[in-house]
């Protein structure tokens, strides 16, 4: 059998590090590409992690630059990838963005520039990537709990957890989100005073929207799951969290390694290795 074949976004410090180490350590005899939108970043992060890992471990990494948002970006790695492997086994989907709560730029450009990383890079990256995916392959959104749907108004929570949802109502419900945040009007329409976690919510209804196209596909034998890291210390968080890198990427990894015939969790989201309600 050829080796599996990993590949994690915005792998060059926080989680995605953490998840790219994991996977070193935990997959037999695979390949692992951290990537990053930054290419120094991104050789400086693998001369990092070999010095963290075994010989053993670190002969498995490998970089790539991708930028999630640049199609032509990702339509090199994809044919990287293609080339070099014939397919890819394992995608973590980690890249993202939360401006700083002391942000300077008006709402309604944090509402563009985080929708426009968090959901729509996801999304336009799995786009280009999920046709290289081979049998039992696994992927993984890392969104947040902060996406809990709890917070809108009982329409838009039909929507969102309606069985039929479509990218472009998913679309539709960002755009709209974009709109209100512009004017300032989000709250009084419904939604959370915070573009992070409307992005957040868009992903994890993204990962149901791919789940089901998958069964559709009949490509019963892939798991997708969306999953919350918990509270980690990162830039994210300006290393407030509680958690390390390598406790954030435990549910990443348990995700991402999910053995063959696996039927739960699959379509979920997943929070310290359980289902949770979305
Ligand atoms: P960090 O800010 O530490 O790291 C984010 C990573 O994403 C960086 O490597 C960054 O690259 C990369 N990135 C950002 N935009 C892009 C892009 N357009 N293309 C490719 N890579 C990009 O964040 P965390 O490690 O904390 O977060 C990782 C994921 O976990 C995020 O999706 C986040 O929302 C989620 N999460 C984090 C939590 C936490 O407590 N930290 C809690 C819940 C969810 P660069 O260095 O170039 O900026």
């Amino acid at each position: 059998m050829s080796a599996r074949v990993a590949v994690v976004t915005g792998s060059n410090k926080g989680i995605g590090f953490g998840i790219v180490k994991g996977l070193c350590q935990q997959l037999a005899g695979g390949i692992v590409y951290l990537t990053a939108r930054n290419p120094d970043l991104g050789h400086k992060a693998v001369g990092n992690l070999r010095g963290q890992l075994t010989a053993e471990e670190h002969v498995k990494v490998r970089f790539h630059q991708l930028d999630i948002t640049d199609e032509a970006s990702a339509i090199k790695l994809r044919d990287h990838l293609k080339r070099e492997h014939g397919g890819l086994d394992i995608l973590v989907s980690n890249a993202g963005i939360a401006f700083d709560v002391e942000a300077k730029e008006p709402f309604g450009e944090q509402a563009v520039v985080t929708i426009g990383i968090n959901y729509y890079g996801t999304k336009k990256f799995c786009d280009v990537i999920f046709p290289l995916l081979r049998p039992h392959a696994r992927v993984v959104n890392v969104s947040s709990r902060a996406g809990i749907h709890k917070k809108y108004t009982d329409d838009v929570v039909k929507t969102l957890l309606s069985e039929d949802l479509t990218v472009a109502q998913l679309d539709e419900f960002v755009e709209t989100f974009i709109k209100y945040a512009k004017e300032g009007t989000h709250q009084k329409h419904g939604y959370p005073n915070s573009t992070y976690s409307v992005s957040k919510a868009a992903e994890i209804a993204l990962t149901l929207i791919q789940h089901r196209q998958s069964l559709k596909d009949s490509r019963k034998d892939i798991v997708i799951n969306a999953c919350c890291p918990g509270y980690v210390n990162t830039d994210m968080t300006n290393h407030k969290g509680s958690l390390t890198i390598e406790e954030g990427a435990d549910t990443p990894v348990y995700l991402a390694l999910l053995p063959p015939d696996t039927t739960e969790p699959k379509g979920e989201f997943v929070y310290e290795r359980k289902v949770i309600p979305w």
